[in-house]
C-alpha cells in the first residue's frame, strides 16, 4: 500500500467515470475543484463522476480567496520594458489605456515603489506614481499582459475581504454536495480561516480547512493558522512570487515539521510534474522534487495541470505513486519526533508506542477506531513503516483520512461497548483479506468512552487477539 496521498486537480475538460476510474485505481485519493476555473455545471459533472466511482475518494473545493487578477479584455496589452502603463480597480476604467485589476482599491492599498508581478511573475513592473485612483507603473519585464491573470504585489498586505461574493457560492455548493475540504487561497492569518469557519458552521457544515500558504503573511503567521485549520497546503505557485523563490525549499520544508509537530495533514502542491502535462514521462529533476516531498515527510502530493488539462493524466498519478512506493521503502523506519499532547497525556505517550512496538516487533498494521480521526492523524505522525488501518465511526471521518499519510480508513458501524471494536474490526479486515490469521498486529482502543482518547495498546497475532475477544 502506497502511505503518501495524492491529490489530483480535475476539470470538467476531462472528468468521465472512466477516466475517474483510472486515476482512483492509480493511486488518487482526493479530488480537487478549483473553483477559479470551474462553473457549477462543471463542477456538479466531477461530483457525480467522482462519487459514482467511489465514496472513499475525498472532494477538495479550492476558492479564489484575498487575490488579485487583471479583469476581463480582449485584446492583450502588450508592454515593452521601460515604458509606463496605468492599473486601475476602478470598473470604470478606459481598458483602451489601463489595465483594469480586481481590486477596487488597488492604487490606494498598492505603495509607491512595490514590485507589481502578473501572470505568475512574467511581467514585473514597478508602482511609480498615484493619481485618484489609477496607479502609473514603469515596465521592468515586458510581454503581453491578458485578462483573467494573477496580480501579486510580494511583501504588501492587500486588504481584500477574506471570502469574495463568488467564494461564498462555491462553499455554499461544496456543503450541499458533501464535499470534504475547502482549500482556501491566500491565507493570511487565522482571521481569514475563521471566516471560513463562520460560513461553515453557519450552514452546519463538517467540511475541513486546508490554509493554502502562498504568501509572506501565511508563512509569518503559520502558528496562529495551524491553531484554526485542519490542515496546509503549501501553494508553491504563488509562493514562489510572493517570496524569493530560492527560499521556497526550506519554507517547505519548514511547514512539513511544524504540520507534523501539530498533527495537521500538509500537502506540497503545484508543478510537481509539470513537463508531464506535454510529455508522457517526467523531468529528472521532477522525480527528484516529488521524492524530495516524500523524504520531507508531507502527507500529500498534488496535480494541477496535468491532471486538469494535460495529455498524460493517468500517466502523472502512476509516475507519482511510483517514486512514493519507492521512497517509502527508503526512509526510516519511524519519525522520530516528540512526543505532543493535543488531547491528553496518555493518549500521547500510548501512540507513539504503538508505532514503536510496530516497528520493533516487525507487525503488519497498526489498528485503531476513530470518531473524529484526531487518534489516526496522530499515528499517522510518527510515518511509522507499516500502515493504519483506521476503523471510522463516521464516512465523513473516513473520507477526511484520505490526507493522511499511510493510513486506509474504513468505515465501521458504531459499537455500543467500545472494546469490541477489537474482535470486530479484526474479524472484518480478516474476512476482506486485508489481514490473515496468522500476520502480527498492534491495536489502539479506548475503554474509558468515545472521544476520551486512548487507554490500552493491545499487541499480538490476529488469530489471537479475535480469540481472547470472545
Ligand atoms: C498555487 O499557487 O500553488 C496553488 C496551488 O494555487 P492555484 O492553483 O489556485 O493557483
Amino acid at each position: 500500500m502506497k502511505k503518501t496521498k495524492i491529490v489530483a486537480s480535475i476539470s470538467d475538460l476531462n472528468c468521465g467515470e472512466e477516466f475517474i476510474r483510472k486515476l482512483y485505481d492509480s493511486g488518487m485519493n482526493v479530488v480537487r475543484i478549483n473553483s477559479a476555473h470551474q462553473s457549477f455545471d462543471g463542477a456538479m459533472k466531477i461530483v457525480k463522476a467522482v462519487r459514482s466511482v467511489s465514496s472513499g475518494i475525498a472532494l477538495m473545493m479550492d476558492t479564489k480567496g484575498p487575490e488579485i487578477r487583471t479583469g476581463i479584455f480582449s485584446e492583450p496589452f502588450i508592454v515593452e520594458s521601460g515604458q509606463m502603463v496605468e492599473m486601475s480597480g476602478n470598473c470604470e476604467a478606459d481598458v483602451s489605456t489601463c489595465i483594469p485589476v480586481t481590486h477596487s482599491d488597488f492604487a490606494r492599498d498598492v505603495p509607491i515603489g512595490s514590485t507589481v508581478l502578473i501572470d505568475d511573475g512574467e511581467i514585473e513592473l514597478l508602482a511609480i506614481e498615484v493619481s485618484g485612483d489609477i496607479l502609473f507603473c514603469k515596465v521592468i519585464h515586458g510581454g503581453a499582459i491578458k485578462g483573467r491573470k494573477g496580480v501579486n504585489i510580494p511583501n504588501v498586505h492587500i486588504g481584500l475581504p477574506s471570502l469574495s461574493a463568488r467564494d461564498l457560492k462555491y462553499i455554499d455548493f461544496a456543503v450541499k454536495n458533501d464535499f470534504d475540504f475547502i482549500a482556501h487561497s491566500f491565507v493570511r492569518s487565522r482571521d481569514d480561516v475563521e471566516a471560513v469557519q463562520e460560513v461553515l458552521d453557519k450552514l452546519e457544515s463538517s467540511i475541513k480547512i486546508i490554509a493554502k500558504i502562498e504568501n509572506h503573511n501565511g508563512v509569518k503567521n503559520i502558528e496562529e493558522i495551524l491553531d484554526v485549520a485542519y490542515g496546509v497546503m503549501v501553494a508553491r505557485g504563488d509562493l514562489a512570487i510572493e517570496i524569493p523563490f530560492e527560499k521556497v525549499p526550506g519554507i517547505q520544508k519548514m511547514l512539513i515539521n511544524k504540520c507534523i509537530k501539530r498533527r495537521k495533514p500538509v500537502i506540497i502542491a503545484t508543478q510537481m510534474l509539470h513537463s508531464m502535462i506535454t510529455n508522457p514521462r517526467p523531468t529528472r529533476a521532477e522525480v527528484n522534487d516529488v521524492a524530495g516531498a516524500i523524504y520531507d515527510q508531507a502527507d500529500a502530493i498534488m496535480l494541477s495541470g496535468e491532471t486538469a488539462v494535460g495529455a498524460y493524466p493517468v500517466e502523472a498519478v502512476k509516475t507519482m505513486a511510483a517514486i512514493a512506493g519507492e521512497v517509502e521503502k527508503n526512509k526510516e523506519d519511524i519519525n522520530d519526533i516528540p512526543i505532543v499532547v493535543i488531547n491528553n497525556d496518555i493518549s500521547a505517550f500510548l501512540i507513539k508506542s504503538a508505532v514503536e512496538g510496530a516497528v520493533e516487533l516487525n507487525a503488519q498494521a497498526v489498528i485503531a477506531d476513530t470518531t473524529s480521526g484526531r487518534t489516526i492523524r496522530s499515528l499517522s505522525a510518527y510515518r511509522g513503516k507499516c500502515p493504519i488501518l483506521a476503523q471510522c465511526y463516521s464516512r465523513e471521518t473516513v473520507r477526511h483520512l484520505a490526507l493522511s499519510y499511510g493510513v486506509s480508513a474504513r468505515f465501521m458501524e458504531p459499537e455500543i461497548v467500545t472494546h469490541e471494536f477489537v474482535g470486530k474490526a479484526l474479524d472484518l479486515l480478516k474476512k476482506d483479506n486485508i489481514l490473515q490469521l496468522t500476520d502480527m498486529v498492534v491495536v489502539v482502543g479506548g475503554n474509558f468512552g468515545r472521544s476520551k482518547g486512548v487507554s490500552f495498546v493491545e499487541i499480538g497475532s490476529v488469530e489471537n487477539l479475535i480469540t481472547a475477544e470472545k
